[in-house]
């Protein structure tokens, strides 16, 4: 694996998993064979992994959580947080032009945040 970070290539290279694009969205991207991931995809991932074995991830089939419509996804989580509450998935920008984070409600229950960025 490579950090593409110090190249003084001038080509535009994308996230394999979100599409984003380095220098413009990413500042660095770690390369693979034939793939490129970003860090915030790289913490992403650590999440999921890290909460393998404590339930369902939002994206293993079935209903799994509720979705809530937000203007600012970002305070909400800063709300969320100062209230003590566990956030499971940092928000972050999806590829298909919103931002979403994910958090547990007292019963443990999944619940998503979604911002529409268009
Ligand atoms: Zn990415």
């Amino acid at each position: 694996m490579n950090s593409t970070n110090g190249g003084s290539s001038n080509r535009t290279l994308r996230c394999s998993f979100c599409g984003r694009e380095k220098p413009r969205q990413v500042k660095e991207l770690i390369a693979g064979p034939g793939v490129y991931i970003c860090p915030d995809c790289v913490a992403l991932c650590n999440q999921i992994l890290q909460q393998k074995g404590e339930g369902p991830s939002y994206q293993s089939l079935g209903y799994k959580h509720l979705c809530l419509q937000t203007d600012d996804v970002d305070a909400d989580v800063a709300r969320l947080k100062a209230a003590g509450v566990k956030i499971t998935t940092e928000p972050f920008d999806t590829q298909i032009n919103s931002r979403i984070a994910f958090f547990e409600d007292p019963d443990g229950i999944m619940l998503e945040l979604w911002q529409d960025l268009r």
